[in-house]
C-alpha cells in the first residue's frame, strides 16, 4: 500500500531511536569508491610494515615525503611546523604544530604498529633429525594453533658487538624461500586431538622448520645446523652468539589482499593495529595547521602490555608534551590537563558463525564504520579508564558534525573475556581518552578480516578530531 504521509509512530521513531545502518546502504557511490581507493595505499603499507621497526621507517619516509622533520627538543617551533620522534627505532610520534600554546593542549592519537607473531628465542638454532630448526616464543596472544602449517618470513635485526645493525627480510619476495611450523597428520593425530583448543599446539612446538640439507659429507656433527649458519654467515656476515643480540619475528609470508567477490574488504597480517595506525598517520600527514597541536603516536609493546621504553606504559608521551612546552615556556602539567586522546584500536566485529560471544546491541559489525569504545576490560570493567559522558559526547558532535559513519562497541559479552588497549595509560597522564578504531574478524589470526568502509571512515574520524577536539 502507497502511505505518502508517515504513521505518527514512524514519526516518532524516526525522531527518537537510535538509528543503526549498514554505512555501505547510506555512503554512496563516490565515497565508497574513496575508501576503496585509500585502502590500496593501505596495503602497501601493511606490506611494506610488517614488525614494528618496518612500521617506523614506513612511516617516517611517508612523513619526510611531506616535509616532516626530526623534532629538536629547545627549538622554538611556529604553527604549522611538521615534525617527527624516532624513539628507539620502534615507536614514533608525528607533530604538526597548531595555532595556540601548547599548554592549551594537544590533540593526540595513539595507535599501536606492533602485532602478534613468534619471536626467536636468543639461542634459537637447532638440529634435530637432521633437520634445521628455530625455537621461538610467541609474542602476544595469539591461538597457537593457527600458526601451523602457514608461510612464514622472518623480519628483523642483528645487531654485532661493533653496535652494526643487519637487516633481516627473507620471505617476502616471490624468490625467497618460506619457513613453516609443522603439525602433525590427522592420520597419527589422535593423541594431540584429544587435547584442548588452547593446548592442541603448545608454546615449545612453535618450531619453525628452516633446512634440512648437511654441510658436506665429511663426519662431524650437526652438519645441516652448520650449514645454515654458513648460509647465515656468507650472507649477513654473522655467528650464533650473534642470535643473543637479535630481534628476529617470524609472521605470515602473505602480502595484504582484496577479500571477498566484491573486493569490500581486505585479508591481511597485522591489521591489529596498522589498520588504525595507518588512518591516524595518514591523517596527521594530510593536516593543514589545526588550532591545537596534534600529535600521532604509534607504539610498540601494546601487545604483551606496552611496557618497556617503546610502549605507551613509559614516559615517551609525557616527555614529548614536557619538550613542547620547554620550547614555549608553558606548564607540562596544564598542557595534560586540557589534551584529549583518541586511542585508535581495533575492536573486535560480530562474526555470523561465533555470535554468541558478542551481545548484538552493543557490538560492532564490518561496514558499520569506525567503532567508538567507551570502556575495554573484562570482569565487571576492571583494567580500562572508561571514557567519560562528557567526552564521548564531545567526539560524538565532531564524527556526526562530518558525516563520518560510526558505530560503538564493547569487546565481547559481559564476562565473554576481555582486553585492553594503551587508553588507560594515557588517561593516567590527566588526559580525556576515548578507543576508536575498526572492527575485525580473526583478530590476531595470521590472516585477519577489516572492511575497507570501517578503514576509510577511521581515517575521516581522526583527521576531524584533530582539525575539532
Ligand atoms: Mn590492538
Ligand atoms: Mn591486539
Amino acid at each position: 500500500m502507497e502511505n505518502k504521509e508517515k504513521s505518527a509512530a514512524a514519526a516518532l521513531k524516526e525522531k527518537l531511536f537510535a538509528k543503526k545502518e549498514n554505512g555501505l546502504k547510506k555512503v554512496g557511490d563516490e565515497k565508497i569508491k574513496e575508501a576503496f581507493d585509500f585502502c590500496e595505499d593501505y596495503k602497501a603499507y601493511l606490506d611494506a610494515a610488517k614488525t614494528e621497526r618496518e612500521a617506523v621507517t614506513a612511516s617516517i619516509a611517508l612523513a619526510e615525503k611531506v616535509g616532516f622533520k626530526p623534532f629538536v627538543p629547545g627549538v622554538k617551533y611556529s604553527a604549522g611546523d611538521k615534525l617527527y620522534i624516532n624513539n628507539h627505532a620502534k615507536s614514533a610520534a608525528f607533530m604538526v604544530i597548531g595555532k595556540n600554546k601548547v599548554e592549551n593542549g594537544v590533540t593526540l592519537s595513539a595507535a599501536h604498529i606492533d602485532s602478534p607473531r613468534l619471536d626467536l628465542k636468543p639461542n634459537p638454532l637447532y638440529e634435530d633429525i637432521e633437520l634445521a630448526l628455530f625455537k621461538t616464543h610467541y609474542y602476544g596472544g595469539i591461538r597457537k594453533y593457527q600458526w601451523t602449517a602457514v608461510p612464514l618470513a622472518l623480519h628483523g635485526v642483528f645487531v654485532k658487538k661493533d653496535g652494526s645493525v643487519i637487516n633481516v627480510n627473507i620471505g617476502e619476495d616471490q624468490n625467497d624461500p618460506v619457513f613453516v611450523v609443522n603439525d602433525l597428520l590427522p592420520h597419527l593425530a589422535a593423541e594431540q586431538s584429544k587435547r584442548t583448543l588452547s593446548e592442541g599446539i603448545k608454546g615449545e612446538e612453535l618450531n619453525i622448520l628452516i633446512g634440512s640439507m648437511p654441510f658436506n659429507d665429511d663426519s662431524e656433527s650437526e652438519l645441516v645446523k652448520l650449514n645454515i649458519l654458513n648460509l647465515l654467515y656468507e650472507k649477513y656476515g654473522v655467528t650464533e652468539e650473534d642470535f643473543l643480540s637479535a630481534e628476529l619475528e617470524a609472521v605470515p609470508a602473505f602480502k595484504a589482499r582484496d577479500l571477498g567477490l566484491d573486493r569490500s574488504m581486505i585479508g591481511s597480517y597485522g591489521h591489529d593495529d596498522r589498520v588504525c595506525a595507518y588512518p591516524a598517520l595518514k591523517a596527521i600527514l594530510d593536516l593543514d595547521t589545526p588550532k591545537k597541536t596534534a600529535v600521532c603516536i604509534l607504539a610498540d609493546k601494546e601487545e604483551i602490555g606496552s611496557d618497556g621504553n617503546t610502549g605507551l606504559n613509559s614516559d615517551f608521551l609525557l616527555h614529548i608534551i614536557d619538550d613542547l612546552c620547554r620550547a614555549e615556556g608553558s606548564a607540562t602539567t596544564l598542557a595534560l590537563r586540557n589534551s584529549c586522546c583518541l586511542s585508535a584500536d581495533v575492536n573486535a566485529a560480530v562474526d555470523p558463525t561465533f555470535k554468541d560471544v558478542t551481545e548484538s546491541r552493543n557490538a560492532a559489525y564490518l561496514n558499520y564504520g569506525v567503532v567508538i569504545t567507551k570502556y575495554t576490560g573484562a570482569r565487571g570493567k576492571s583494567g580500562t579508564s572508561d571514557a567519560s559522558a562528557e567526552y564521548v559526547g564531545k567526539i560524538r558532535a565532531i564524527l556526526d558534525n562530518n558525516k563520518v559513519v560510526w558505530q560503538t562497541g564493547e569487546l565481547g559479552k559481559v564476562d565473554a573475556g576481555g582486553g585492553g588497549t594503551v587508553a588507560k595509560y594515557i588517561a593516567n597522564l590527566g588526559l580525556d581518552v576515548v578507543d576508536l578504531g575498526v572492527p575485525v574478524l580473526s583478530m590476531h589470526a595470521p590472516f585477519e578480516t577489516v572492511a575497507k568502509l570501517d578503514v576509510y571512515m577511521a581515517y575521516k574520524a581522526i583527521i576531524a578530531f584533530h582539525n575539532e577536539a
